[in-house]
């Protein structure tokens, strides 16, 4: 089923046609704004009385619903990592019903794996936890997550972008427990809000897809948060560039199946 908009934009809806819109989850503004400007929205609110995350739309493309974490009122900066993020995702779902959760925003990369600064990757196969260390048996592999994503894979090279898991936890720097779980998960990106939102997703059966673009190489010399503020701009822009393609590819070919399996 197909639906078509006065700017000519055609949007599938999927199976039962309740759930239609694209919901982005952005955690900090400065990844958001280009965004908010390459698609034209503008500020519709806060999406809940209690937290400071807003909300953006616009008329154009009324199924498309941008919404940033906000700024923590007790220390004046963006609300970054997985608690706010959960929420963001719980509220959207309630709200608007999404056929898919794009969480977009920045990311560390590796040199090893030919990372570089501006690259963008969509999640695939999985994201999960790497901070999350439960050794009791059952909860270990609960701890980590790994929440499977759509096969994307066709859509990165549509949209020119690369794949790969996306690794969460809960602190910008790493110790050697992180790194290592890193490396046994052969994960792309390291985040603080992917698998937060796409253990939400999994309970609402809402598909999940992490697009992120490489501020910071932690593999490298740099310290991580002074390569983090220095590239924060450009890679903002590349990841606005490529959220707006990937909106563009789910509009037109609907959101990518579930890939059948991951593994742990
Ligand atoms: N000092 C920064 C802190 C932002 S935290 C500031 O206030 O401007 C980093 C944000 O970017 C998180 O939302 C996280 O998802 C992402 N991120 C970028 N590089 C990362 C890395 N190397 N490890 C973890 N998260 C990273």
């Amino acid at each position: 089923m197909t639906q078509e908009y006065s700017d000519g934009s055609v949007f599938r809806v999927s199976k039962g046609g309740d759930n239609r819109s694209i919901v982005v989850l952005v955690a900090m503004m400065s990844e958001a704004q280009p965004i908010v400007d390459a698609l034209g929205l503008k500020s519709v609110g806060r999406l809940h009385g209690a937290y400071p995350i807003e909300h953006f739309a616009s008329v154009q493309r009324p199924y498309v619903h941008l919404v940033v974490n906000g700024k923590c009122p007790r220390f004046g900066v963006d609300n970054v990592a997985s608690q706010p993020a959960a929420i963001a995702a719980f509220l959207c779902i309630e709200k608007f019903r999404p056929a898919v959760l794009l969480n977009a925003g920045t990311a560390g990369g590796f040199a090893a794996d030919e990372s570089r600064v501006g690259d963008v990757y969509l999640s695939y196969p999985k994201v999960y936890f790497h901070d999350r260390r439960i050794p009791i048996p059952g909860f270990e592999a609960f701890g980590i997550g790994s929440y499977p994503c759509p096969d994307v894979r066709t859509m990165a090279q549509a949209i020119g972008v690369k794949t790969g898991s996306v690794s969460t936890g809960n602190s910008l720097s790493s110790i050697r427990e992180d790194l290592e779980m890193i490396r046994r998960h052969d994960a792309r990106a390291k985040d603080m809000e992917a698998a937060a939102i796409a253990w939400v997703a999994e309970q609402h059966r809402v598909p999940f897809i992490g697009i992120k673009a490489i501020t910071d190489l932690v593999d490298t010399e740099r310290p991580v948060h002074e390569a983090f503020l220095g590239n924060l701009h450009t890679a903002s822009e590349r990841l606005a560039e490529k959220t707006v393609a990937a909106i563009a590819y789910v509009e037109r070919f609907g959101v990518p199946p579930q890939a059948d399996e991951v593994s742990h």
